[in-house]
């Protein structure tokens, strides 16, 4: 807390995207409780820099070491510190002055600086679910040592968060997280072989990055939640289901040793699980839209077509063995995306360069941190060799 006037100091790493945005949405509709101390960005200036003037935070870091004229520029006589590049990040996570990280970079990027915030013992708000999908082992041995809370942020894990407060003591039969299908659900592969960046990156129900996006029409999405809850929740790869339900209203549910079922619901709107993870353990006022019984649609559930989605066998597959494999799956995956979002492989392709890297790279059963860096790096290089990006 900031001791002269008792607000919640945040820095959100990643504050630009999709996440980050929505979070400065909630920051400045609650500014008697919340302050800005840290933003950071990869490549938009701009935004940061309007983002800087609005919140007046004490540092902020832009990634792309191009952009540090122009930032700085815009910054520095209003007194606030400018930083760039990729070490930056650990740095100013370092820092002394914030109480809460919002970790929502996107990709293995956001692994060091929100395991710097971890080892600071501070509160992180957890988007960045591959940091748990690379390392969740170490996050979590640390966050224990350390006394680091993580809240998370994904709405289906804020959903099971929020169905075990109260619960420490009793035994859970099983987790089931929701999936709303995503853009293709009920297509097949003769449809999917076809598709374009496009038509991915048009989610049913949420508005996201585009990496996610992808991830979701995949179905990759829900394995890389599968492996997060995993490590987040603490439990085996057989008490993680999934479920198709394309209208996301029930964000997640758990099953309890009894039988009962716990779900959280509500609109399909990230503002709800971000501002929970800002404000946590208070639930804040807020005049986002609620949902509406009387004018709901049917709630409908059914199996997700593995066959035909074969990401998400693929991500399961990781979960099962662990050790090294979800931080291969994890680079693969995202040489993939970011291959097929530059419109150089089709959509199927994304599956077979995942499966092949995760044959092909060397299986570590207790890898240290160094072997996740390690495999990360070897994957990323063979799956652009694959793909002939190098
Ligand atoms: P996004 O692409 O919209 O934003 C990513 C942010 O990270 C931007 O601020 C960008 O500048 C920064 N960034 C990108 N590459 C970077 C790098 N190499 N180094 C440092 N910073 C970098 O992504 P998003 O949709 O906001 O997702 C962020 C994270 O939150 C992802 O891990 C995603 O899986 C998770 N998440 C997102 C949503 C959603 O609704 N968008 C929901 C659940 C979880
Ligand atoms: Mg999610």
């Amino acid at each position: 807390m900031n001791e002269a006037n008792q607000k919640k100091r945040i820095a959100i790493f990643g504050s630009t995207g999709s996440i980050g945005t929505q979070a400065l949405d909630v920051v400045r509709a609650h500014s008697e409780i919340f302050e800005v101390e840290i933003l950071t960005a990869q490549a938009n200036a701009e935004l940061l820099i309007s983002q800087a003037l609005e919140f007046m935070p004490n540092a902020v870091v832009i990634g792309n070491e191009e952009k540090f004229k122009e930032v700085k520029e815009a910054l520095s006589d209003k007194g606030i510190k400018v930083f760039c590049g990729e070490k930056a990040l650990e740095e100013v996570a370092d820092f002394d002055t914030y109480d809460l990280m919002l970790a929502a970079i996107v990709g293995f990027a956001g692994l060091r600086p929100t395991l710097k915030a971890v080892e600071k013992g501070k509160t992180v708000a957890l988007a960045n679910k591959e940091t748990l999908v690379v390392a969740g082992d170490i996050v979590m041995q640390k966050a224990v040592e350390n006394r680091a809370p993580i809240i998370p942020v994904d709405s289906e894990h804020s959903a099971v968060f929020q169905c075990l407060l109260g619960e420490a003591r009793n035994p859970i039969n099983k987790v089931i997280l929701t999936a709303s299908g995503g853009p293709f659900l009920g297509k097949k592969p003769n449809f999917l072989v076809n598709v374009k960046r496009d038509h991915a990156l048009q989610h049913p129900n949420w508005s996201m990055g585009a990496k996610i996006s992808v991830d979701s029409a995949t179905l990759m999405n829900k394995g890389l939640e599968m492996i997060e809850a995993k490590w987040l929740f603490n439990l085996k790869p057989k008490q993680i289901e999934v479920v198709i339900h394309p209208q996301s209203i029930i964000h997640s549910m758990v099953e309890f040793a009894d039988g009962s079922v716990k779900a959280q619901l509500g609109l399909p709107d990230m503002k709800l699980p971000i501002q929970y993870a800002l404000s946590f353990p208070q639930r804040i006022n807020n005049d986002f839209p609620k949902l509406n019984f009387k004018k709901a649609n049917a709630l409908t559930f059914e199996e997700p077509d593995l066959r035909t989605f074969r990401n998400l066998g693929l991500a399961m597959d990781a979960l099962h063995k662990g050790g090294n494999l979800p931080c291969i799956l994890n680079a693969a995956n995202e040489i993939a995306v970011w291959a097929f979002l530059k419109n150089r492989i089709g959509f199927l392709d994304i599956t077979a360069v995942v499966e092949r890297t995760m044959e092909v790279i060397p299986f570590i059963e207790n890898p240290s941190l160094e072997d996740y860096f390690y495999s990360d790096g070897e994957a990323r290089n063979f799956a652009a060799t694959l793909l002939q990006i190098e």
